[in-house]
């Protein structure tokens, strides 16, 4: 297995194997390449651009896609993945990335809901494809995808998919083997501010390793923005989640946080904390306590 983290400022961290920087997170603002840091982008969730040109977000028979439409969990807006402007703007931004940092990952690459986009162009483009609905919207998602891997040369793709392997065709347009033809690996974001019960996670990194025909990752929310350490899990829940999710034969853990310096406190509780490491031995994850084993050296 591998172990990664998911940051939002360019500053790496010691003891894993992927140092992740989201350049451009799904607030819309962007940063600077860091050569040391593989590059992550939200593509379609923009919330900065869609203040700008409200007019370039996704549509449905029940409203646009803006956080403030209460029919759909929509955690950003979301832009209309057909608009030339938007796809542009961002694969500059990919190809540009892909030459200075190690490897890039895309996130929000994929329609809103599964009531997007029946936008005026939108609903042309699919007329005029011959195709259904579903099918229509599975293989603009994949177009897409093929256009990113086209801008990112020699170098690793990550592709993030939300924690839905049941529908995520339904939902997202992900037509999961014909994506799996242009990414190197799939990641499974799996946000949550208490892992209480790791059985669902377990159950769903199971489930995409089941099927997915490239390497899975799954990717824990650690501390991210605007938080503190009492509005997050525990570092003992994170340290038994993904000891859990270890044992479904997933490839690679990655811990997201807003900066270096609270990995660094997770790494120091998670060595720390022997207890729960005695306990989650016998489990079937050992890699994941081998990792805390190796950070003893960094703490
Ligand atoms: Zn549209």
């Amino acid at each position: 297995m591998k172990f990664g983290v998911f940051l939002y400022q360019p500053e790496p961290v010691e003891g894993v194997d992927y140092n992740f920087y989201r350049i451009k997170p799904e607030s819309g603002t962007v940063g600077k390449p860091n050569p040391e840091m593989y590059t992550n982008i939200a593509v379609f969730g923009d919330n900065a651009l869609a203040a700008k040109r409200p007019e370039w977000i996704s549509m449905s028979a029940d409203g646009p896609a803006f956080r403030t439409n209460k029919k759909f969990n929509l955690r950003w807006d979301v832009l209309c993945m057909t608009n030339p402007e938007v796809r542009e703007y961002n694969l500059k931004l990919i190809e540009e990335c892909a030459k200075k940092t190690p490897g890039i990952s895309v996130s929000s690459q994929h329609f809103a809901e599964h009531a997007f986009c029946t936008c005026p162009r939108c609903v042309e483009l699919w007329r005029k494809s011959g195709l259904n609905w579903l099918d229509w919207r599975a293989k603009t998602v994949t177009a897409f995808l093929k256009e990113v891997r086209e801008r990112v040369v020699g170098k690793p793709l990550f592709v993030n998919c939300l924690p839905d392997p049941l529908l995520g065709k339904v939902r997202f347009g992900y037509d999961f083997d014909a994506m799996a033809e242009y990414a190197d690996y799939f990641v499974i974001p799996m946000f949550s501010k208490a892992y209480p019960t790791p059985w669902y996670w377990e159950t769903i990194a199971r489930g995409y390793k089941s099927f997915l025909k490239k390497p899975v990752y799954v990717n824990f929310y650690v501390r991210g923005p605007n938080e503190t350490w009492d509005t997050v899990a525990p570092t003992k829940q994170i340290m038994t989640v993904a000891t859990r999710v270890a044992r479904t034969g997933i490839d690679g853990i990655i811990f997201l946080a807003e900066k270096a310096e609270y990995i660094r406190d997770f790494q120091k509780n998670a060595v720390a904390d022997k207890e729960t490491r005695e306990f989650l031995k016998d489990h079937g994850g050992d890699e994941v306590l081998e990792l805390f084993n190796k950070w003893e050296k960094l703490v």
